[in-house]
């Protein structure tokens, strides 16, 4: 490959930008509803199947095809507004976004515009160092997906330099819910991490919802991410720009790090911010000019005409917020409570990804207390070592519960439980199996012991006439005699108990 020097974008250090500007954001995030079938058609919906399989004359845009809403996408929609505490509209329309594009087989997206179903919510956001953040919803709409574009013989994916390109109607029509935030102010220097808080506090929601299965990687849910600055909190707001497509957490933080950094650059140099869309690059971290933005009108939005207005009853609504499920910041508290942890030691566990894993080792049985010692110390250790997530590690909950249960019934002790842990991570199976296989147990048989008590007496007949004197000092040699010889599985506590009745005696 031929290097090609691509100049180089200024960029202001962003502790310094953060200082001098105000950045604020506004993120749009759409989320691919999980229904059986489309939006507007009865055509099925399943990731990974053969290119234009799942396509009606609907999601092709032929001409006499009429469109009908899915009811499940509807309930879909009101409970993730019900979730984001917004308002439900009693009636609402859906529009025509009128563009051509080859994966808008219509040549324009049905949509909503002026009378989305959902507005005027919030939603408060955890940091992870605890700080709440409430970001204010505009709207959520209902609208579709658009297909998928696949360009072949460039070098970078894009459009040009293709040779050609090929279209997949699969994923066109299949629903979406847009959710659009007021401009998000007040974030100052963490504004990249309240962002990324946000799409994961979304990501959550939508799953315990389950409106989604909400796989990034699939694209299930993806971020527009809208930065201006400004000079100060008091001054209107700066021209922004708008970074479309962001698939991962981490990309939603450093693409808007990113374009602090940049705009900042650019208002330093006395130059105007371009109001326009930007590629964001996974590899090189960094955005890149798209398109100028159109304005709404560009797009003659105009009501639809072949879809009669959505009008929820007040009752279905209130059946649905009925039904809501236990709201992730909700569980956390109520966890947090039933299980005693303090504020630092839950934000770590969460942090860890280690709640699901804890509730879970909880509910075999295992103390709340008992359940953060092991997935919070030696598991969270070496998956750390390992680079895995703690979810990840070739262990259950339920094993977790198992092998704390043979610490508690005495069966085995602490460091023993720390080979059986190694065993099963090791796959040699079940802590109970493990402990079978590798003789792993507590010696508890009382013969056993007073054999390797006998020996250990015998071998140190000094110390037996110490203790007998009444100097009780010594007696720990021949304990760890004892624990010797059995390699650690005596349970030193009995063996104590012995080694006095037997000098005793
Ligand atoms: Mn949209």
């Amino acid at each position: 490959m031929t290097a090609v020097s691509a100049p180089t974008t200024p960029l202001v250090d962003y502790a310094d930008a953060v200082r001098r500007y105000d950045p604020v954001l506004g993120i749009e995030v759409h989320v691919e509803l999980g229904t059986r079938t489309k939006m507007f058609c009865a055509a099925e919906v399943e990731f990974g199947a053969p290119p234009n399989t799942q396509v009606t004359p609907v999601s092709l845009g032929l001409p006499g095809a009429l469109p009908v809403v899915n009811g499940t996408a509807v309930e879909y929609a009101i409970r993730i507004g019900l979730a984001l505490n917004c308002q439900i509209a009693e009636t609402c329309r859906f529009a025509r976004k009128n563009y051509f594009y080859p994966d808008v087989p219509k040549n324009f997206q049905t949509s909503q515009y002026d009378e989305p179903i959902a507005f005027d919510g919030w939603l408060d956001v955890e940091l992870e160092d605890g700080t709440i953040h409430r970001v204010e919803i505009e709207r959520a709409h209902m609208e579709e997906d658009a297909g998928k574009n696949t360009h072949v013989g460039g070098s970078t994916g894009r459009i040009h330099g293709a040779e050609y390109s090929l279209v997949d109607y699969n994923r066109a029509g299949i629903p979406l819910v847009e959710i659009v935030t007021r401009p998000i102010t007040g974030a100052g220097e963490r504004a990249p991490e309240v962002a990324r808080a946000y799409v994961q506090a979304l990501r959550d929601i939508f799953r315990v919802l389950d409106v989604s299965e909400a796989r990034m990687e699939r694209g299930n849910v993806r971020a527009d991410v809208n930065v201006s600055l400004r000079p100060s909190p008091e001054a209107p707001l700066g021209t922004r720009t708008e970074t479309k497509n962001v698939n991962s957490f981490r990309s939603v933080e450093r693409a808007v790090r990113y374009e602090i950094s940049r705009q900042a650059a650019i208002l330093d140099a006395g130059s105007a911010v371009v109001q326009e869309t930007r590629h964001w690059h996974e590899d090189t971290g960094i955005t890149t000019s798209g398109r100028v933005k159109s304005d709404a009108e560009d797009y003659r939005y105009f009501p639809e005409p072949d879809l009669v207005p959505v009008a929820p009853s007040r009752e279905w609504v209130e059946e649905i917020r009925a039904t809501l499920p236990e709201l992730p910041q909700a569980r956390r508290r109520r966890l947090q409570d039933e299980w005693g942890y303090a504020d630092a030691e839950m934000r770590d566990v969460v942090n860890a990804g280690a709640l699901d894993l804890i509730e879970a080792t909880v509910a075999a049985g295992t103390s709340p207390a008992g359940a953060r010692k092991w997935w919070m110390g030696e598991l969270a250790r070496r998956a750390k070592q390992d680079d895995v997530a703690l979810a990840d590690m070739p262990i259950t909950p339920a094993q977790i519960a198992e092998l704390q249960s043979l610490v508690d019934s005495g069966r085995i002790n602490d460091k023993l439980a720390r080979q059986v842990l190694e065993g099963v991570l090791a796959g040699e199976g079940g802590p109970e199996e493990v402990v079978a296989a590798r003789g792993l147990e507590v010696v508890s048989d009382d013969g056993a012991l007073l054999a390797a008590i006998d020996d250990a007496l015998a071998a140190q007949p000094d110390v037996v006439e110490k203790v007998r004197g009444g100097n009780q000092g010594p007696v720990g040699a021949i304990i760890g005699a004892v624990m010797k010889a059995t390699r650690g599985q005596a349970d030193a506590k009995r063996v104590r108990e012995l080694v006095l009745e037997r000098i005793g005696g």
